[in-house]
């Protein structure tokens, strides 16, 4: 049961709920990834179409913007709740230190991976991490490779929206892994280079504000998202009229 919000069909699924499937998915066979779009990575699905593509052809497509949330129930298809990437993948780390699955994590500046992977070694003493990369890699064979020869099980991909989608949908199946993630700047925090916002403002939907508080820099990107509620309310006309 998937919920289509401007393009995108969303999984309609609680945290637990899909860090669950996750776990399951991660224990193979085949490949799968997940996706997690905040409005931004819908926007840019709704101006590249074969983006668009990649996103639903997820096993799961998780809602990690709270404009999702507020979208869907304008479109009058509500979901549970939002499931933000980084809470995903911290489920499942917890997931594959109960199972021993082995973990890689791609992306992010030089040294970022290494210092993510010596901070979670520590939280969970029994997870596998069983390689790491740097995101500016110019050829992709080498970590095909470097994934392969790791024999990782699940990998977090965070090289950023859309690179990261279309990395793992093109190379992802030839790492032998089971699981893909794409999951942003999710190392920038665990390597602590990266605050989250404190849980009263997550929980009050309020985690973007505290981003863009503490990196400017993202306001160009921000400043659309309003205007993404805007065509939601549009779009929910459209259906009413159909
Ligand atoms: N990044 C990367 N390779 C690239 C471009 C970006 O590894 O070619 C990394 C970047 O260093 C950062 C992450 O991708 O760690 C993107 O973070 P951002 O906060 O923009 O992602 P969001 O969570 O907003 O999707």
């Amino acid at each position: 049961m998937r919920n289509e919000i401007m393009g995108v069909s969303f999984d309609n699924l609680t945290l637990s709920e899909a860090i669950q499937k996750g776990a399951d998915l991660a224990a193979g066979p085949g490949f799968s990834y997940v996706v997690t779009p905040n409005p931004e990575i819908v926007n840019m699905g709704r101006e590249m179409p074969d983006y668009r593509d990649i996103l639903n052809n997820a096993a799961l497509v998780l809602p990690d913007g709270i404009g999702v949330i507020h979208a869907a129930k304008i479109l009058g298809t509500p979901l549970k709740e939002r499931v933000p990437g980084i809470d995903f993948a911290t489920g499942l780390l917890s997931e594959l230190e109960k199972t021993g699955g082995r973990l890689f994590l791609l992306g992010a500046k030089p040294g970022v991976a290494d210092q993510a992977a010596e901070n979670l070694k520590k939280k969970y003493p029994k997870l596998t991490i069983c390689g790491t990369n740097d995101g500016y890699f110019k050829d992709s064979a080498p970590v095909v490779e470097k994934i392969k020869a790791a024999q990782a099980d699940v990998a977090f991909v965070c090289l950023g929206a859309p690179k990261q989608e279309r990395w793992i949908a093109e190379y992802g199946p030839q790492t032998g892994a089971h699981l893909m993630v794409g999951l942003g700047g999710v190392l920038d925090v665990y390597a602590g280079n990266v605050k989250r916002a404190p849980v009263i403002w997550q929980k009050m939907g309020l985690e973007w504000f505290y981003r863009l508080v503490h990196q400017p820099s993202r306001f160009g990107r921000m400043a659309k998202l309003p205007l993404f509620l805007v065509d939601a309310k549009k779009e929910s006309k459209k259906r009413g009229k159909a």
